[in-house]
């Protein structure tokens, strides 16, 4: 029997305060709020996530103590966070990987966008947050996830089951690690099918929360055989900024719609000067499919590649690793959408389409017809990020007289589905506004006159 007392009912209360982002609903009505208990002054209970890389974890936890804080009498406050990713539950899974949490495939409409690339660091990167990943390489026509993530050698059985290589901490299983080097394989569709069985029921894979699967290009038979053989939780869609153009990621979206696997989002690889920037995120706009994030094109993500240790892994501090973090958070949490069976997420702000870097400053159309446009300068400075505000205390740390009087944005992310992650063009790279936020510092004339103090 769990102790209620009046002041464990009030802290509750006060803790429906905050809100779960990516889920939009309060962590006390979502079940998060575990062991909580109350000694005189002090209290103390987890927080419990759908997943280990959520990036607003910290903010979550203050925001608690802050809550909590706010009730009488308590003086001391102690939050444990924890994670625990949740099923795609379906007999077929319990059946063959009853162990495994989420099936995740990795796919694009053709050869060369960088499909294992991408695979390899996300499963890296969602390690490296915490999560238990494994990494299967279902492309049965170039294998290249044993080259990428430094694995050789060949999976041993044990107890009848085929133990996977661990490399960086992933358990892998190749199809190169069962292929002849340098022969031409031929594949036909029943011995495919049998093969992707195997590589999910004969593999010991333990506990997982993710299995990335490195998908073959395009739309074949083992796209087939693993959307038949076992419900996934959802496709990760991978795209050069000109193949969406070109419709070629598109084939992909729809032949999943087709085997009823939810595509969870795109990924723009090779974001840049050559193939251009921007073209994915515009297509998900477009298609109302979640706009993962981007990778830019460049030559270090190709050597550590090339060598065996993934950029998320071997450079953690590169831009291009914190990109690869920042996909494999907003993919974790479109599977904690998924599998929490909730479908509305909230009345938060949301804006209409995606925000638009203009002359005058960012341009934000909301669903509810409101429309900001935020001089830079006014934006930047109000920077919440822990580098601009001490979280402590809530004081700004940022100096207003180091911030230049032409600011200006350069580039701008989607996180999660409430937030917007800013880059400045006077270095700043760490600053994620909430759409909540960003309604709350609106600076028209409108907004401004209904509150008293602009933030
Ligand atoms: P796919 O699996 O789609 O066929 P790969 O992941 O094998 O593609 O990548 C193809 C080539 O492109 C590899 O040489 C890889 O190192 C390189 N590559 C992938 N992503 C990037 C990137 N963002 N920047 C530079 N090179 C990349």
């Amino acid at each position: 029997m769990v102790e209620t007392t009046p002041v464990h009912e009030s802290i509750l209360q006060a803790l429906r305060r905050v809100k779960d982002p990516d889920l939009g609903r309060d962590i006390v009505s979502l079940g998060f709020v575990k062991d909580l208990k109350v000694s005189g002054d002090t209290a103390s209970f987890t927080i419990e996530l759908t997943t280990p890389a959520c990036p607003v974890r910290e903010q979550m936890k203050e925001e608690a103590r802050r809550a909590a804080l706010s009730v009488l009498p308590i003086h001391q406050v102690e939050v444990k966070m924890t994670a625990q990713v949740r099923p795609t539950k379906s007999e077929q899974k319990d059946r063959l990987v009853p162990l495994v949490k989420n099936i995740i495939p990795v796919a694009s409409g053709k050869g060369g966008v960088g499909k294992s690339t991408v695979s390899a660091n996300l499963a890296v990167a969602l390690q490296r947050l915490g999560a238990r990943v494994g990494l299967m390489d279902a492309d049965v026509y170039g294998p290249s996830i044993p080259t990428i993530m430094g694995a050789s050698g060949s999976p041993l059985p044990k107890d009848g089951k085929l133990q996977p290589l661990v490399a960086h901490d992933v358990k892998i299983v190749s199809m190169g690690f069962f292929m002849p080097k340098g022969d031409a394989v031929i594949w036909r569709g029943p011995m495919l099918h049998k093969a992707v069985e195997q590589f999910l029921a004969d593999v010991n894979w333990g506990d997982l929360d993710y299995l990335v699967v490195d998908l073959p290009p395009g739309t074949g038979d083992i796209q087939l055989s693993l959307c038949q053989l076992i419900p996934l939780t959802g496709a990760a869609v991978v795209s050069t900024p000109q193949d969406v153009a070109l419709n070629v990621a598109e084939k992909a979206i729809i032949m999943f719609n087709k085997l009823r696997t939810p595509v969870l989002g795109l990924i723009e690889n090779m974001s840049g000067e050559i193939f251009g920037r921007g073209g994915v995120q515009r297509y998900c706009q477009v298609h109302g499919l979640p706009f993962l994030g981007e990778i830019p094109l460049s030559g270090e993500i190709r050597k550590t590649s090339d060598s065996g240790s993934p950029i998320a892994i071997s450079d953690p501090a590169s831009p291009e690793a914190q990109a690869f973090l920042r996909v494999a958070q907003n993919l974790a949490a479109q599977v904690s959408i998924k599998t929490s069976g909730i479908t509305e997420t909230s009345e938060r702000p949301e804006p209409k389409e995606f925000a638009q870097i203009t002359k005058e400053g960012l341009r934000i159309l909301w669903k509810d017809g409101h429309e900001s446009l935020y001089p830079f300068r006014h934006l930047r400075l109000r920077c919440s990020c822990a580098q601009c505000v001490d979280e402590m205390t809530g004081k700004k740390r940022l100096q207003e007289e180091t911030v230049p009087l032409d600011v200006r944005a350069l580039a701008l992310s989607p996180v999660g589905r409430y937030a917007y992650h800013i880059e400045w063009s006077d270095g700043h790279r760490s600053g994620i506004y909430t759409f909540e936020y960003l309604r709350e510092i609106c600076p028209c004339e409108a907004c401004m006159a209904t509150r008293r103090t602009v933030p």
